[in-house]
């Protein structure tokens, strides 16, 4: 196919269902790791094309639901200060800490703004040198090059007023965590088309050689998607466990070498801890010491926040595909977007965020 409208054709999807419905001959459940593509799964329906043993469940690849109540403070704690611009993708501005979220930082007076990439950030620092200018760097692998290409550009300039906050999370450890558990019931993966596209598909090789299971590197549109589960039941009704690239129109085994030199001058992989779920070791990047200058954490002293996550957020549960977003007590009732109690309910990546919109009003999403 070569036109994006093709990724979206109604005869095409349905004839992929039929072939799902064709080669299906008991229950599977899927997980799609990326919250894009939990979005358009909710949002195009697609589990009411998909014959009733296809349990989709939604994993853990919304950076803004994994980002921990503790970054989320210490963002808070930074932007509150003054004489610093606190700049941060507009997601996280709604993402409620342990007691207030960014928005009411800046309801109360505080330069909190919105870019919609760190060399905005970077700009406003040029503008004002006589503020200290923080970008709050959040993401998957698919954001840390420009992350760190804005790192790097600002120790070139010299510049003394930039640093960044930097939570970014790897997918493959938290895939490690999904497979390892002893409650896991995912059996076989969509893994996450974007980041691939910069890390390649390497990693996933190994993980579905390791624990036997299929994955199939997964694109965004409807046809993607549904093309992605029919080669996931390919594999599993064969008795295959294989690494198969569906976004080939966007992605290599390899992925880009230029993106993975940038983060490997920048950045250096650490423990992270994830909302809900906890610390997963080797699961992030942080700044090398190279760049020390330019972390917000040690440039503010904020690095030694600790909070407790609000039990009632089921989340965590939902991220590792152990339940749906409409099995949270709080779903629509205490936890709404306008009023939400956990991340996924407000991040455009959200699972619960996707069943609020396409699901509880509607019952049901556009027809692909
Ligand atoms: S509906 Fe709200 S409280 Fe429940 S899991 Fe989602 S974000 Fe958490």
């Amino acid at each position: 196919m070569k036109y994006l409208d093709e990724y979206r054709d109604a005869g095409i999807a349905h004839a992929l269902a039929a072939r799902v419905r064709q080669r299906v001959t008991r229950p599977w459940v899927l997980m799609e790791i990326c919250g894009g593509q939990t979005h358009t799964i909710m949002r195009y329906g697609l589990p009411d094309l998909l014959p009733p043993e296809i349990e989709l469940v939604h994993g853990p690849g919304c950076p803004v639901c994994v980002a921990p109540l503790e970054i989320v403070d210490r963002a808070i704690e930074i932007a509150g200060r003054p004489g610093v611009i606190f700049v941060s993708y507009g997601d996280m501005l709604r993402v409620p800490g342990s007691r207030s979220d960014l928005f009411r930082v800046k309801a109360a007076g505080g330069d909190v703004r919105i870019a919609y990439s760190p060399m905005e950030a970077l700009k406003i620092a040029r503008q004002n040198p006589e503020r200290q200018v923080v970008f709050f760097g959040i993401g998957f692998e698919t954001t840390a090059p420009a992350n760190a290409m804005a790192v790097w550009q600002a120790k070139r300039e010299g510049l003394a007023n930039f640093s960044m906050l930097v939570s970014h999370v790897l997918v493959p450890p938290a895939i490690r965590l999904i497979l390892a558990s002893p409650s896991n019931r995912v059996q076989g993966f969509i893994a996450p088309g974007h980041v691939c596209s910069v890390m390649g598909f390497r990693e996933y090789e190994a993980l579905s050689a390791e624990f036997r299971v299929p994955m199939v590197v997964g694109g965004f549109e409807p046809v993607d998607l549904l093309e992605s589960v029919a080669m996931l039941v390919d594999q599993l009704e064969d008795g295959r466990a294989e690494l198969e690239n569906q976004y080939s129109r966007s992605v290599t085994r390899a992925g880009s070498a230029t993106a993975h030199r940038m983060m490997e001058e920048v950045f250096e992989v650490t423990d992270r801890q994830w909302r809900g779920i906890g610390p997963i070791a080797a699961s992030g990047y942080r700044l090398r010491n190279a760049y020390a200058a330019f972390d917000a954490e040690r440039v503010f002293g904020a690095g030694d926040i600790c909070v407790e996550e609000p039990p009632e957020c089921i989340a965590a549960l939902v991220m590792q595909g152990l339940k749906k977003p409409l099995d949270c007590p709080a779903f629509g009732t205490r936890c709404t977007p306008d009023r939400p109690l956990g991340a996924p309910m407000v991040s455009s990546e959200g699972a619960c965020a996707a069943y609020y919109a396409y699901r509880r009003h509607t019952g049901g999403g556009e027809a692909a």
